[in-house]
C-alpha cells in the first residue's frame, strides 16, 4: 500500500484550492520590532513585522526578556513533569495568583496555550455539569470549538453577537436545565466586540454559566489590562475568564480564571492539564513581569489604540478597503485566496512588509483579507510605507479599492 499517496492527494486539494500555506522563516530582533530579518531563498532580508500577535510588543520588553534570563538561569529550563509529578514551581504558583488578581476571581490554573485552555477547560467543565446544555457563538474559535465537541453534552450554536438568538435558545431550553454560554469578548478576524453586558444579563435572567475567551483583549484593554470584561465593568458577571499569555503577554501558556471551587475541578479532572508537563518556570516569570508591568503601565494600551487608529484613518484615506473594526485589528478585504496569498508575496518580496494572508478556513470563502496589527513601536514613517506598498500592489493586482458594501458594513 502506497500510503504517501493520500497525503500527497490532501496537499494536492489545498494548492488545487489555491490555499496551501506557506510560512515565513522570520528572526526577530528583540529592541528593534518590528524590524526582523526574512531568511528569505535568496538570502537574509531586513522586514517589518505587520500581523505579529505580540500586539504591545511584551515580548521583547527588557522587564520581560529579564525575568526570563534570570529564571532560567537561577532554577534552570523545563518543568520537569506534570503538575501532579514533579512540575509545580512558585513561579507557576505566583503566575497564578497574579492572574487570579488581574481577573478579580478567586482562583486561576495555568495551561500550556491558550488551545488547551479552552480545549479542555470547556470539555471538563460541561462534563461535570449533568446533561448541560452549551450554547456557542457561531464565530468562537477552533479550540473553542474542539472543547465544546469533546464535551460530549448537547449543543446549540447561536447566530453570532445575536443576542434574540441567543435568548430564544435559553428560553427553548427551559429553567432547569443547566447551560453554559461560551463566546469570546473580541473576536480577532473581524475585529469586533461581543456584547458582554447584556450576555451576562441573559445569562442571570434564564440561570446560565457564562464562559468567555478573553485572549484578543487580556493586557489590550481594561485600566489594568483585564480585558474587554474589564473595561465594560462585568468582569465579575462572568463565571470562568479564559486568556493566552503568548498574545499581549509576549509569552506562552493559557488559563482559567474562576471561583475556587470550579478552577479547583478542572484542576483535578482536565485531562489537558494532567497528563501533559507544566510551563518552565522561565516562562511563567517572564509572563508575570509582563502583567505587572501592565497592569500599571497605560502607555502600551494608549499608544497601541493610537498607532491603530492612525493606521485605519491613513489605509482609509488611500481608498483600501479597510473593513470596519471597533478595536486594534485592521482587517483589508481582498474576497478571494489566489490575490490574497499574491498580495502579500509582494509585500514580501518588494516591499519588505509581512503580512500573512488570512484564508479559509480560518475565515469564510469569499472573505479571504490581510489582517493588519499595528503595535505601539509601528512609527508613522512605517505606517506611510505600508499605506504606499498596498495601494502599488491593489494596482497591480487590479484589485478594487474603496468597497461601499463593506464601508456600510
Ligand atoms: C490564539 C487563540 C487561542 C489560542 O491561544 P494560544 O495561546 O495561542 O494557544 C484561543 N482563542 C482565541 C480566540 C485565539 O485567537
Amino acid at each position: 500500500m502506497d500510503y504517501s499517496k493520500f497525503f500527497s492527494a490532501a496537499l494536492n486539494r489545498l494548492h488545487d484550492e489555491r490555499r496551501y500555506r506557506v510560512f515565513a522563516d522570520l528572526e526577530r530582533i528583540a529592541g528593534r520590532f518590528p524590524h526582523a530579518v526574512w531568511h528569505s531563498p535568496k538570502g537574509q532580508r531586513n522586514v517589518v513585522i505587520w500581523c505579529s500577535n505580540d500586539y504591545l510588543g511584551m515580548g521583547q520588553h527588557p522587564k520581560v526578556v529579564g525575568a526570563m534570563v534570570e529564571t532560567a538561569t537561577r532554577v534552570g529550563t523545563g518543568a520537569g513533569g506534570t503538575r501532579n509529578i514533579a512540575g509545580t514551581h512558585h513561579p507557576l504558583v505566583q503566575l497564578e495568583a497574579e492572574l487570579a488578581d488581574l481577573h478579580g476571581k478567586e482562583a486561576s490554573l495555568l495551561f500550556t496555550s491558550g488551545y488547551v485552555s479552552n480545549q479542555t477547560g470547556i470539555a471538563t467543565l460541561a462534563k461535570l455539569i449533568p446533561n448541560c446544555l452549551i450554547l456557542s457563538d457561531a464565530l468562537n474559535h477552533n479550540s473553542m470549538i474542539e472543547g465544546v465537541r469533546q464535551a460530549g453534552c448537547d449543543r446549540q450554536i447561536f447566530r453570532h453577537s445575536d443576542m434574540a438568538h441567543l435568548e430564544e435558545l435559553l428560553i427553548a431550553a427551559g429553567p432547569d436545565r443547566p447551560k453554559l454560554i461560551a463566546c469570546e469578548s473580541l473576536y480577532s478576524m473581524d475585529g469586533d466586540i461581543a456584547p458582554l453586558a447584556r450576555i451576562c444579563d441573559l445569562a442571570e435572567k434564564y440561570g446560565a454559566m457564562t464562559y468567555v475567551d478573553e485572549v484578543h483583549a487580556v493586557g489590550m484593554y481594561g485600566p489594568r489590562g483585564g480585558g474587554i470584561a474589564e473595561r465594560d465593568g462585568v468582569m465579575h458577571r462572568i463565571d470562568v475568564l479564559e486568556g493566552t499569555l503568548a498574545k499581549a503577554f509576549g509569552c506562552l501558556g493559557g488559563y482559567i480564571a474562576g471561583k475556587a471551587d470550579n478552577i479547583d475541578a478542572v484542576r483535578s479532572y482536565a485531562p489537558g492539564f494532567i497528563f501533559t508537563t507544566a510551563l518552565p518556570p522561565a516562562i511563567c516569570s517572564a509572563a508575570t513581569a509582563a502583567i505587572r508591568h501592565l497592569k500599571t503601565s497605560n502607555w502600551e494600551r494608549e499608544r497601541h489604540q493610537d498607532r491603530a487608529a492612525r493606521v485605519k484613518a491613513i489605509l482609509n484615506a488611500a481608498g483600501l478597503p479597510v473593513m470596519s473594526s471597533e478595536t486594534h485589528i485592521v482587517p483589508l478585504f481582498v474576497g478571494d485566496p489566489e490575490n490574497c496569498k499574491k498580495a502579500s508575496d509582494i509585500l514580501l518580496e518588494e516591499h519588505g512588509i509581512y503580512i500573512q494572508p488570512i484564508n479559509y478556513p480560518t475565515v469564510a470563502k469569499g472573505t479571504e483579507r490581510l489582517r493588519i496589527t499595528p503595535s505601539p513601536y509601528h512609527d508613522d514613517g512605517l505606517i506611510d510605507h505600508l499605506a504606499e506598498a498596498l495601494l502599488q500592489v491593489w494596482e497591480r493586482l487590479g484589485l478594487p479599492l474603496k468597497r461601499k458594501s463593506l464601508a456600510a458594513e
